[in-house]
């Protein structure tokens, strides 16, 4: 038996989306792959609450993040870091050679919509990126609130990573007004990895149609993705056993709710931060945590690593911090297809294996 998922992805995957993967290949330009695309792609624009567009991607998340930056930007993006994904983000806007300018805040605070507010109030920008769920500092960022400081400034895109919070807490995009919310499937899809989606509005399509080819590449050119996408087709051949595994998980998270589903993650998130907050500390602002995954600190000062190391050997994985923080935080996931029952069982058996150490 493999080692039970408690890290922030991969995340745990239930055997009846492993079963639907299983099938034998269709050929992607046969009717029956148009259905498959077109039901998975609006089941997708439902649980995001958005009528614009959707678009597939066969990479994992980091694809989309370096392809939003690409097709979106023109004049110059405003990066917000406040952790190691949002860190990244701003990376491959550096990498990709355009104009940026980073607005960091320490590592476990959030992004605020003050903060974006006054960044913005300069007119030097066409793009916000900003992550949602902050995986490494456990911190979610104010989502609704930030939006509506960029809808301040007509011309501002706003580009969201989304990857640890989409499915796990309400994105609303559309009536947000977030031009790209991304997500890889491996968080709280609770699907195996290998897979992205992400919304796009119709305005951060245009923004696409005057981006030079040279810049947005082939493989993630957004015009090029949805005239495809218009006909439930790809330009390239798509990961399909991925689209039988979302059409499941559509399927499913239809059947649990998705605002049932929105509450047993507050539910386990409560759980799991009242089990560790007095004994270990929260990593995150008070107010900004996470209802995905929960980043303890160390206070009660025990060997993170050991304690990683002895819970694999109990068959849990847990993760014992991400980059700058490895060894100073754990992290524990509570999202996708985890119930409560498992977040009992985990926390039974850390409090074991912490005894021991
Ligand atoms: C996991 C994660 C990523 C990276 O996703 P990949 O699918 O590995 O490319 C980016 N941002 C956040 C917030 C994440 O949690």
């Amino acid at each position: 038996m493999k080692p039970k998922l408690f890290i922030p992805g991969p995340t745990h995957v239930d055997q009846e989306i492993l079963d639907a993967m299983a099938q034998y290949p269709i050929g992607h330009r046969t009717p029956d792959y148009r259905d498959l695309q077109s039901t998975v792609v609006s089941g997708i624009k439902n649980l995001l609450y958005t009528e614009q567009h959707v678009l597939i991607s066969t990479s994992s998340a980091t694809g989309l993040m370096e392809a939003g930056v690409r097709n979106l930007s023109r004049k110059k993006v405003a990066n917000f870091i406040c952790g190691a994904f949002s860190k990244r983000q701003a990376e491959i806007t550096r990498i990709c050679g355009l104009n940026q300018d980073i607005f960091e805040v320490e590592w476990g605070k959030a992004t605020t919509a003050e903060q974006v507010d006054s960044a913005l109030s300069t007119g030097d920008y066409d793009l916000v990126t900003v992550v949602f769920n902050e995986t490494s500092t456990g911190v979610m960022n104010p989502l609704a609130e930030i939006a509506e400081a960029v809808n301040k400034y007509p011309g501002v895109l706003l580009m969201v990573d989304a990857v640890s919070g989409m499915l796990g807490a309400p994105i609303k995009v559309d009536e947000w007004g977030i031009d790209m919310a991304l997500a890889s499937v491996q968080k709280a899809w609770a699907l195996p990895p290998g897979f992205a989606v992400t919304s796009l509005s119709e305005r951060a399509l245009e923004r696409s149609r005057s981006i030079p080819e040279p810049q947005k590449g082939f493989y993630f050119d957004f015009v090029r993705l949805h005239k495809a996408g218009e006909k439930s087709q790809t330009p390239i051949t798509p990961s399909i056993p991925h689209l039988y595994a979302l059409a499941e998980q559509i399927n499913r998270i239809n059947v649990e709710g998705l605002e049932n589903r929105f509450q047993r993650h507050r539910d386990m998130a409560n759980r799991v931060r009242d089990w560790g907050k007095d004994q270990f500390g929260l990593f995150a602002e008070a107010g900004y945590e996470s209802d995905t995954l929960t980043c303890f600190g160390n206070e009660a000062g025990i060997d993170l690593i050991a304690l990683a190391d002895k819970m694999k050997e109990r068959n849990y994985l847990i993760s014992g911090g991400y980059g700058d923080l490895k060894g100073q935080t754990f992290r524990l996931a509570h999202m996708g297809d985890l119930q409560m029952t498992d977040i009992e069982d985990v926390l039974g058996v850390l409090d074991e294996v912490i005894q021991e150490l």
